[in-house]
């Protein structure tokens, strides 16, 4: 009953944001975090269970890609699908077109030429192989922009302000990717993190490339959080390599391997599997974001209602509009040169006081 009630929370919050509600009251959602090549795509493809983002050279995200993942049991799915928001009506059973078309939608609105663009791409996907969430793939912390292209100097400051502008909402729960291969401490997704969330309460440390670690090292006091504390705390993920991807494993053979590693491995076997693996990272967020948007509800509708409120009395104060049809308004214009009149007639008799009504 948690996923069948987490489905109708999701679909409850999408639905607001489908009415542009997050415009005037944040929404709950997940967001991804971290530097350029920290394995975010990757991860989100372990997630969703499809082979589906687009990567190569460069910065390959470079809209927001808010993907509303919806659960559905095999036998009620003859294949998994995906739908545009920005291409009504066409279902996509082969994912490769979903990849191209992440391609084209970015350059219809970024540019063929490496812009980032602060719109979403919205991707509803419907398969056997994915969780009941909806998550947001944020363009990564890019340092250096690429030469020859569109990116300018300060694609640091332009990357680094949209995913602080998607993160810094208390309602959003942000999924911070962190290379295991790198100095925690130098990792620009942390620290965003950290100043963005400084508590450390809404933040799920997201440890990948665990298995190309520096001989010698491990990744098991963060893991624990003995390095630095998140109230959520951390999962570590084994993703796809790139010779994976060249020797075309598919996402879920990936998973397999994944979960072999860790059962397998001298140094984390012994962790509680809840700090590993994708599977045990799917089943934190729904967690989370469950509570998350039970806690947030209850002051959502507040808002609402105080939104309402001041509406309707501003449309009070406004009083009533113009009339719909042409014969009322032509009434209308003539009672508003009438009651011009009448006043223009009072002030110069002298009596200011009041617009005839
Ligand atoms: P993004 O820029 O954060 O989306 O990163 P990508 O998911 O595109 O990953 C960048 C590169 O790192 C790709 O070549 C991936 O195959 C590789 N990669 C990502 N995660 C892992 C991992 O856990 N282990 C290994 N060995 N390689 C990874
Ligand atoms: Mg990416």
């Amino acid at each position: 009953t948690l996923v069948t009630n987490l489905r109708k929370f999701v679909t409850l919050v999408d639905r607001l944001r489908d009415t542009g509600l997050h415009k005037y009251i944040d929404l709950p959602r997940i967001a991804v975090l971290g530097s350029q090549s920290a394995g975010k795509s990757s991860l989100l493809e372990q997630i969703v269970g499809l082979d589906f983002l687009p990567r190569g050279e460069g910065t390959v995200t470079r809209r927001p890609l808010e993907m509303r993942l919806f659960y559905v049991p095999k036998e009620k799915l003859s294949m998994p699908y995906g739908v545009f928001e920005e291409i009504p009506g066409q279902k996509f059973t082969d994912f490769q077109m979903v990849k191209q078309n992440i391609d084209k939608l970015t350059n219809n609105v970024a540019g063929a030429n490496k812009g980032i663009v602060d719109k979403p791409i919205v991707l509803t996907i419907y398969s056997s192989t994915c969780p009941d969430l909806t998550i947001v793939d944020l363009p990564g912390i890019t340092k250096i922009p690429i030469r020859g292209t569109d990116q300018t100097q300060d694609i640091e400051k332009i990357t680094k302000e949209m995913a602080a502008r998607y993160c810094k909402d208390p309602k959003t729960i942000i999924l911070c990717v962190i290379p295991a291969n790198a100095d925690i401490t130098t990792s620009d997704g942390l620290m965003m993190a950290r100043q963005l969330d400084p508590q450390g309460s809404r933040t799920i440390g997201c440890i990948t490339k665990i298995d190309i670690m520096d001989k010698g090292t491990d990744a098991r006091r963060l893991l624990t959080g003995e390095d630095v504390g998140l109230k959520l705390g951390y999962v570590g993920i084994k993703n796809r390599s790139q010779a994976d991807i060249n020797e075309k494993k598919t996402v879920l053979q990936s998973l397999d391997d994944e979960r072999k590693f860790f059962s397998t491995s001298p140094i984390y076997s012994s962790l509680p599997s809840s700090l590993l693996g994708t599977r045990s990272l799917t089943n934190k967020l729904t967690d989370v974001l469950y509570t998350h948007i039970r806690t947030c509800l209850p002051q959502i509708i507040s808002e609402i209602q105080k939104q309402i409120n001041e509406k309707e009395q501003r449309l009070k104060e406004l009083g009533t509009g113009m009339p719909e049809e042409e014969k009322d308004k032509l009434k209308y214009l003539w009672k508003v040169i009438n009651d011009f009149s009448t006043a223009f007639k009072n002030s110069i008799n002298g009596s200011y006081d009041k617009l005839a009504t």
